[in-house]
């Protein structure tokens, strides 16, 4: 292998690099160095009771994957084998680039831990979307199936584990969990009760991690034997502040040789009741950075932990940690406070304007018209990350109408 038989160590390459882009470079020359030996393999943890290990990372598939088979194969090759996708992503071109995939290679599907999701809100829904991805992703089962977007533990009932019983004795899911943006912690709480829920993805970062409330959840749901994939684990992303922490942050990390948006993974790992992160991975640099960190078995220190919840808190008017209960009891109607705020940061830290607005505009005319004549002082007194909720509702609906 070429860059293998150079003679230039590591050291000399890193200060011919410069120091502002030490960590990616540092992580992708690693990778590149055991291509000889073949490609590392990112390590598996238990998923649960479920009885089988899962890669620590998932490609998340909110995007077009026809157009990322070169991505997906990598991510296969790197051992990143746990790939989420959503029968909604991209309109459906998500669930069908992963079918195109598993035509030309279709050896990998018993390697592949297969996950979709439905928004359906009836059994008969569930099963029609549930045929759908079938068909789509030209497969015979789905590996473990979520409801999606589950903002109240009583949106799943007994009719619900009855159908979830029949599809596993039918063969057509393995597993049956959901997924949650909103509420997350009572909504675990309250899987954990159930008996019957084999997975759940939530938020959970460097941000949300740390309340008695989150961990008392991610307690609960092990001894439930709930596997748990933590998404949005980069805590809304970069917040557009001016923080002296998070310039101190990123200084800091790159000199021990990865970056802020790599430590923010590291810090999630460091949870083992936490069983993958969910990532979205558009293109093979970003797949290789967060493969490096998974890979790297370097930890956070105490004092690094420290920094990361320091900027949580100097940041978190910036972020919306999705206790839409909070806020939505306070205000007169019916605004999905929490959901805005996630097309707010979709557009804003995400960089995706389009997505946000997709999602905006499903919304009924008559609610975007109520946002912006709601009074939400009480919601804001009571909001814990002390949000400008109002101000920020007008602007979505001036930004995403
Ligand atoms: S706006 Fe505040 S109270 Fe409402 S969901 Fe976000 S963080 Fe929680």
């Amino acid at each position: 292998m070429l860059i293998k038989n150079h003679n230039w160590s590591r050291r000399n390459f890193l200060k011919a690099a410069g120091a502002a882009s030490v960590g990616s470079i540092l992580t992708a020359f690693d990778l590149l160095t055991e291509a000889s030996e073949g490609p590392k393999k990112v390590p598996t943890r238990p998923f649960g009771k479920a009885g089988i290990n899962v890669s620590i990372l998932a490609f998340g598939g909110s995007l077009d994957t026809s157009m990322s088979s070169l991505v997906l194969r990598q991510a296969f090759k790197w051992g990143v084998t746990y790939w989420d996708t959503a029968n909604t992503y991209m309109g459906g071109k998500s669930e069908k680039g992963i079918g195109k995939y598993l035509e030309k290679y279709p050896e990998d599907r018993k390697q592949i831990f297969l996950v979709t999701k439905s928004n359906a809100w009836t059994l008969n829904g569930l099963s029609r979307d549930l045929d759908l991805s079938l068909e789509r992703m030209r497969t015979d089962y789905i590996d473990l199936f979520f409801v999606h977007s589950v903002r109240s533990i009583s949106d799943l009932d007994d009719e619900t584990k009855e159908w979830a019983d029949k599809k596993k004795a039918q063969g057509k899911i393995r597993f049956f969990g959901f997924s949650t943006h909103s509420n997350m912690e009572a909504c675990m709480m309250g899987a954990s009760k159930l008996g019957w829920i084999d997975g759940i993805m939530m938020r959970y970062n460097y941000r949300l991690m740390h309340t008695d409330e989150m961990k008392r959840a991610v307690e609960a749901c092990t001894r439930a034997g709930i596997g748990l994939t933590a998404m949005k684990t980069q805590g809304g992303g970069q917040v557009n502040t001016d923080s002296d922490t998070e310039l101190k942050l990123a200084g800091r990390f790159l000199q021990k040789g990865f970056t802020d948006a790599q430590a923010k993974l590291k810090a999630v790992w460091d949870n083992p009741d936490i069983c993958c992160i969910c990532s979205e991975m558009p293109n093979m640099t970003i797949l290789m950075s967060n493969v490096a960190a998974a890979l790297d078995k370097t930890k956070l220190s105490i004092r690094d932990m420290g920094l990361l919840r320091q900027y949580a808190q100097e940041t978190r008017s910036h972020y919306c940690a999705g206790c839409a209960d909070i806020c939505e009891s306070s205000i007169q109607g019916n605004v999905p406070v929490s959901d805005v705020m996630r097309c707010l940061m979709y557009a804003r830290n995400y960089g995706n304007p389009q997505r946000a607005k997709t999602r905006f505009q499903k919304l009924p005319i008559i609610t975007r018209r109520q946002m912006t004549l709601t009074d939400y002082s009480l919601a804001e007194q009571r909001c814990p990350q002390k949000m400008a909720i109002g101000k920020l509702m007008r602007e979505a609906v001036k930004e995403f109408s």
